[in-house]
């Protein structure tokens, strides 16, 4: 503990403690905090004899797999920076990641592998490279299995302590890369303060809704947690993993998410919380195979990363018989700068919730000279110590959103007298009809409102004379039917004219959205 200020290091020593509980689960692999620790020491002296330094980048491109975990702690409790790398880039994509982070070595799986080098004209290849997964030597890299045994051997490592490092809260702990929702994906650099804060940030937050109420929170349990959001994104690993890892909790992971699957694990493990992105929550509860599966485990689901209609509060409750949460944050806020549950969320169902218990929250004008009074819409700022110290290799960017402490968002929104926090949308996808604004999340909810409508998404479509109007994209329910003129009346009946979608299109597939749930809007309206 000597040389374990608030950090990494310092919670992957703690979570030694939980010796045999269970730690990660993915299909027949079951790993205890005992064995994560003993592979976590073994692959931190490994990367350390290997030349990995305070300050090295180390990439990380996987799959949510046991070894995740055990490579994140391993790299960040000697003081390197993890790069985690987003699973579904394309083989350039990966080469922009490993370039732009200028990293020293890579850590992934025999997929990303070979992805890697299937492009031919490439950057070159770290210099040190580990492969799991590979039924096979592999040309050019070390098997990590080689290095640690398979999982199941993992229990008969030696137990060693972490190799010595000094790490300050304030040191550089992970580069997560931006969706790239808007434009091309940016690395966030986060410090190890950041992530520790998460940890704080998440668990008072749990506890503060039954404060709130004159309650007691409930003793802390060891709970069974279905991970499904790539821990390659900030909020699996930032806001839960971390978490979880400081509460002892078993994370049951899969290699891609599938809806029916994902309830016969729920069945199976007993499964208590899971979540992420609202998409999961909607696709749980529209399962024509649902009433199949025993979910009676579930006590929370809770989502953010984009816009959730407060349809889902309502249909969660009822129909799971288990509390909904919902949140709000960014990749450059390392993870939820706001949230809430139960009650609080209930009576406002269109709130993503207070900000976090050491963040703050201020509404400012598009041209961020004035604070704006509470209710009005205007530029989300966020404050914190979670908050990313910027942009790696992005001075210009950095300089632009990260303001004296402060991130300007990009997102619109408004606060209410109680400091509970309405995202109304991205600043973006904001669409301008002859100078009226149309919030398209607005527009959206009273779509998915409607009976038939299981997917939406608002967009502006440039007009001659008045800019911009709205235009929708709709996935209807299976064996449903609605026409373009019945949900043009269906949004007249509750919203004002100009907010009714002039085109309606309709798709037979899901829309398309990136690795973290995220309707790709530049996508549909190239389509238009
Ligand atoms: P890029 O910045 O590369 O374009 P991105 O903004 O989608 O991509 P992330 O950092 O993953 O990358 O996402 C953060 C954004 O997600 C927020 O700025 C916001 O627009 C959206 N978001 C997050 N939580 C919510 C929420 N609860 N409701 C609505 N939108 C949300
Ligand atoms: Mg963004």
């Amino acid at each position: 503990w000597k040389n374990a200020p608030a950090s990494l290091r310092a919670i992957a020593l703690a979570a030694c403690d939980h010796g045999d509980a269970l730690c990660t689960v993915y299909n027949e692999e079951r790993v205890s905090y005992d064995s994560w620790f003993r592979a976590t020491a073994a692959l931190a002296h490994h990367l350390r004899d290997a030349g990995v330094r305070k300050g090295d980048r180390v990439a990380l491109a996987m799959r949510n797999l046991p070894e995740w975990p055990v490579a994140f702690f391993a790299i960040t409790s000697i003081g390197a920076i993890c790069v985690p790398i987003n699973a579904w880039w394309t083989a350039q994509e990966l080469a922009f990641g490993l370039s732009d982070s200028g990293s020293k070595a890579i850590i992934c799986d025999i997929e990303r592998w070979d992805r890697l080098n299937s492009n031919e004209d490439s950057a070159p290849l770290p210099e040190i490279r580990i492969v799991s997964r590979a039924a096979e030597p592999v040309k050019g890299a070390e098997r990590l299995e080689d290095i640690l045994g398979h999982t199941d051997a993992w229990a008969d490592l030696p137990d060693r302590d972490l190799p010595e490092a000094e790490i300050a809260p304030d040191d550089d702990a992970t580069i997560f890369y931006t969706s790239g929702t808007t434009g091309a994906p940016k690395g966030a650099l986060g410090s190890h303060r950041s992530l520790c804060t998460n940890v704080l940030s998440s668990k008072y937050n749990l506890a503060f809704a039954p404060l709130r109420r004159g309650e007691m929170p409930p003793a802390p349990e060891r709970k069974t947690v279905l991970l499904v959001i790539p821990l390659f994104h900030v909020t699996a690993c930032s806001a839960a993993m971390v978490g979880y890892f400081v509460s002892g909790h078993a994370m049951v992971f899969m290699h891609h998410w599938n809806a029916e699957e994902a309830m016969g694990i729920i069945e199976r493990e007993g499964v208590n919380l899971t979540g992420g992105v609202p998409t999961i929550a909607w696709q749980l509860l529209d399962h024509p195979a649902r009433k199949n599966y025993d979910l009676s485990s579930l006590e929370l689901i809770t989502y953010g990363g984009a816009p959730a209609a407060p349809e889902l509060v309502r249909r969660i409750r009822e129909e799971f018989g288990c509390e909904p949460g919902s949140g709000w944050g960014m990749t450059e806020t390392m993870a939820t700068v706001t949230g809430h549950v139960a009650e609080d969320y209930l009576n406002r169902p269109d709130s993503c919730g207070p900000a976090v218990a050491v963040a703050d929250l201020k509404i400012m004008s598009a041209d961020g000279t004035e604070e704006l009074p509470v209710g009005e819409v205007g530029e989300l700022y966020a404050y914190g110590p979670m908050i990313a110290k910027g942009y790696w290799n992005r001075p210009d960017a950095t300089a632009e959103s990260f303001i004296d402490g402060w991130m300007r968002t990009g997102d619109l929104a408004r606060l209410d007298e109680e400091g509970f926090c309405y995202i109304v949308d991205r600043a973006k996808d904001m669409v301008i009809r002859g100078g009226e604004n149309i919030y398209s999340s607005e527009v959206e909810n009273v779509l998915y409102e409607h009976p038939a409508v299981t997917d939406a998404a608002v967009i502006g479509l440039p007009h001659q004379q008045l800019g911009e109007e709205p235009a929708a994209v709709v996935h209807l329910s299976k064996g449903q039917s609605a026409s373009e003129e019945e949900l043009q009346q269906w949004v007249g009946q509750r919203l004002a004219h100009f907010k009714v979608p002039v085109r309606i299109v309709f798709t037979d597939e899901m829309l398309p959205r990136n690795a973290n749930g995220k309707i790709l809007k530049k996508d549909l309206r190239a389509l238009f």
